[in-house]
């Protein structure tokens, strides 16, 4: 029997409670338990954070009724939680968008297309753009939740055909400054360990970071390792008393943007109570300061002296006491094995590169890194920022395999992999995410592919750059599953995509993680997987610029089935051509032993028999990373052969406190801090259409400290606003002692006018990473009213 939608949404809301703690029941077509009819369970990744978790999604009679984790994955060991839990409820959504829709402005009604057209469409526009303003007035703007196929085959028609370097994601807002940080610090992007030093660290040291609702399922990793082994140190540092912070041992509660002395501060007392690993300082280690300048080590003793206990307190606010600094700085150097994690608290800030060498400095400084249970792991956000955006070549200035745009023997190997010819790629990175948006708000950008992601909401002082979203100046295609924001004020095409686990491709996790999710049902009637819509664009594109070399590039992939072949394809020229030799070599990742290894592999991978061991776990020692042996530059033990250090060194970085660049004065005297609720996922596009999810959370509320609401006249549930110089939001205050005295801190998911916070956040950006400062501006609240009836917004 065929099930309609609505006996499927039933179905779905008696699920619910079974799928929450883990369970599944088998459904028969009339909504009641049927043992004959099997649950088939297919496994792949969690489609939302970084952790990368590995799931099962169960499906029945061809719709997913179920999602559970995998108790074998040596990363989630079985555990989801509530937001991966239910993301399949979106699949069977009644918002799918399943068929092409088209307006001319973006004041007029969508009408529906058929793909033929649309695709005519969209391939008309950009040609036009290139024909009459150049290859620079036309754009990518991609995500972290792209599946590395996806991002990989967009830059490859953009630059190689449509020879643009401008080509961005949204991974640029939330883990650019650990590019920066790993690249200037250790000379090579990405974590040098992973999550199985959790188990092994004596201390772990959390900075900027609310893990236990941004990254909970690790996070439920850090608790059993205190819980099993209590002797495990737990310091949390951060301005806001959080869920992460309640399990610490030791909570550094410091004003916002002080985190720089602190870091400082802690390097301070292990330089003066000669806690450092000598020996690995003398074998591994330089000092640098300014742009790549050297100093040696007793220069940068003498920098420290300037950032003593009893100084950095006071920096820090008041809270933290000279005491305590010393307590966790001793801690952290002579722990057995200490693990940071940091992520947005560091990473979006205008001196976020900084921050970043601040916390490698500490672990290079005491030998804290290499052996196991210690490493310096900063968290990314989505779960393919790393493996599609940062490896597959997703920002302006990088090529797949960590190859720079600048260096012409880098480019000249991307051509000759594409088939296409010498100085087809321009030499110039293009805009970055900041410069891109103001370029659209100049009318310089003509047209525009935005793909799965919601800029609209999404990026900081977001009422300036909307303006030029909205303009009728820039075509703009959006790719996406449902609306959002960004379709509705501006899109004028709107193409349906395939959802996780309706299309087959690979996402790349926080810790070199690839782990492969197959295509297990079909997608709605009329939504297709991007790798299908790039391509049939490309033909056209080709045909409408008569242009070989854009048909050169779509070449190897034409009439090639899109639901496992093409895919395959692309992760194949992707894997086995450009990752050859490179930092990030994947070879051995190939679909058949991704298919195996249910838990992925970790890169370098250089060959099929390594990556079916599970790659390597720990980059640059030898004996563990196939590549410290291929490029031993000595006989040491640890080889950094990442390609920002010809030295094959470590850096320590003489780094100063600086403030943000915004701080609070007379007429905005407050800190703005922004963040993740566990609840919710991003722009709420999918959580806010999963009704458990919504019930949980329905909109954003204002944390305020009770000595700032008490002076503030503000009881819990009034209406407050938050103004600062770009916009004001009115959301409910939670009073609370959670931000510290000064600070008030608001989600970012919700998309109602009057609460979505990035009409308030400033668009500062670190002058290294380009990485806009959300973390910090400042702000005046006022109550408006008492509590008032409000209701949940998802357009
Ligand atoms: Fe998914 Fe992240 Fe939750 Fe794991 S922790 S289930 S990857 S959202």
């Amino acid at each position: 029997m065929v099930q309609t939608r609505r006996e499927f949404l039933k179905r779905t809301a008696a699920l619910s409670a079974a799928s929450y703690i883990g369970m599944s029941l088998p459904f028969s077509d009339s909504g009641i338990a049927d043992a004959a009819v099997e649950t088939t369970w297919h496994r792949g990744s969690c489609r939302l954070c970084g952790v990368g978790c590995r799931v099962e999604l169960g499906v029945k009679n061809g719709i997913p009724v179920a999602l559970r984790g995998v108790p074998e994955s040596r990363t989630n060991f079985g555990y989801v939680c509530m937001k991966g839990m239910h993301f399949w409820k979106v699949m069977n959504h009644a918002d799918r968008l399943t068929t092409p829709l088209y307006r001319a402005r973006k004041t007029d009604t969508f009408k529906p297309v058929s793909w033929e057209k649309a695709l005519e469409i969209a391939a008309d526009k950009f040609a036009s753009a290139v024909k009459e303003h150049g290859n620079n007035s036309v754009a990518y703007y991609g995500s972290g939740q792209a599946l590395t196929e996806e991002t990989y085959f967009f830059q490859k028609m953009f630059r190689g055909g449509l020879q643009t370097n401008n080509v961005e994601g949204n991974p640029r807002l939330c883990m650019a400054s650990a590019v920066g940080g790993y690249l200037t610090s250790f000379g090579a992007d990405e974590p040098i360990g992973g999550y199985a030093d959790i188990e092994k660290a004596d201390c772990i040291f959390i900075i900027g970071s609310n893990m236990a609702e941004a990254h909970p399922v690790i996070f439920r990793r850090v608790m059993r390792r205190k819980l099993d082994n209590p002797e495990t140190t737990v310091i949390n540092a951060d301005p806001r008393i959080s869920l992460t912070s309640r399990i610490a041992d030791i909570h550094l509660q410091f004003k916002p943007g002080t985190d720089l002395a602190l870091l400082n501060g802690m390097a301070h007392v292990i330089v003066k109570e000669k806690l450092y690993d000598k020996e690995f300082l003398g074998q591994y280690a330089v000092f640098k300061k300014g742009k790549k300048v050297s100093i040696d080590f007793s220069e940068y003793e003498k920098f420290l002296e300037d950032y003593s206990p009893e100084k950095v307190a006071k920096i820090m606010g008041g809270k933290v006491t000279p005491r305590q600094i010393r307590e966790v700085s001793r801690k952290f150097a002579t722990s057995r094995a200490t693990l940071s994690f940091w992520t947005m608290g560091l990473n979006q800030r205008k001196q976020g590169v900084w921050a970043n060498n601040l916390v490698h400095n500490l672990h290079i400084l005491t030998g804290q890194l290499l052996k196991e249970g210690a490493d310096s792991l900063s968290l990314t956000g989505q779960p393919n920022a790393c493996g599609g955006v940062r490896e597959g070549g997703g920002l302006c200035h990088i090529l797949p395999g960590h190859r720079l745009v600048k260096k012409e023997k880098l480019r000249n190997q991307v051509e000759e992999a594409w088939g296409i010819p010498k100085g087809r790629i321009p030499p110039r990175p293009g805009y970055h995410t900041m410069a891109m948006f103001t370029a659209v708000n100049e009318r310089k950008i003509k047209a525009m592919w935005i793909n799965c992601t919601s800029p609209v909401q999404s990026l900081p002082n977001c009422n300036l750059y909307n303006r030029g979203m909205a303009a009728d100046d820039t075509f703009i295609v959006c790719t996406d599953i449902f609306p959002t924001l960004t379709t509705q004020l501006a899109a004028n095409l709107i193409l349906p995509t395939a959802f996780h686990f309706e299309k087959t491709g690979v996402y790349g996790c926080t810790e070199r993680r690839s782990q492969l999710t197959r295509k297990a049902i079909d997608p709605p009637k009329g939504a297709k997987p991007e790798v299908w819509i790039i391509r049939e664009w490309g033909r056209k594109l080709a045909e409408k610029l008569d242009d070989p070399v854009i048909a050169q590039c779509i070449k190897p992939f034409e009439g090639l089935e899109e639901g496992y072949e093409l895919p395959r394809a692309i992760w194949d020229e992707y894997s086995q051509k450009l990752t050859k030799g490179r930092d990030n070599d994947l070879r051995g990742a190939t679909y058949d032993v991704l298919s195996k290894m249910y838990d992925g592999v970790q890169w370098p991978a250089p060959t099929e028999q390594y990556a079916l061991t599970g790659g390597t776990v720990k980059k640059f020692v030898r004996g563990m990373d196939p590549m410290a042996e291929t490029h031993r530059a000595d006989d040491k033990k640890y080889q950094f052969y990442g390609p920002a250090h010809p030295d094959h060194k470590l850096w320590v970085w003489q780094r100063p406190q600086a403030n943000p660049e915004e701080i609070p004065d007379a007429e905005y005297p407050f800190y703005l801090s922004t963040g993740r609720i566990i609840d919710h996922w991003h722009t709420m596009s999918m959580t806010g259409r999963v009704k458990e999810l919504l019930r949980a959370n329905p909109y954003s509320f204002v944390e305020v400290n009770p000595a700032d609401a008490r002076r503030m006249g503000i009881k819990p549930g009034d209406m407050v606003e938050i103004t600062s110089r770009r916009g004001t939001n009115i959301m409910p205050a939670k009073v609370y002692e959670g931000p510290i005295e000064g600070m008030v801190f608001a989600y970012w998911h919700d998309q109602h006018p009057d609460r979505m916070i990035n009409k308030v956040t400033k668009d500062a950006y670190d002058p290294g990473s380009k990485e806009p400062e959300f973390k910090i501006c400042a702000c005046k609240i006022r109550r408006v009213s008492g509590p008032k009836a409000l209701k949940p917004y998802i357009v």
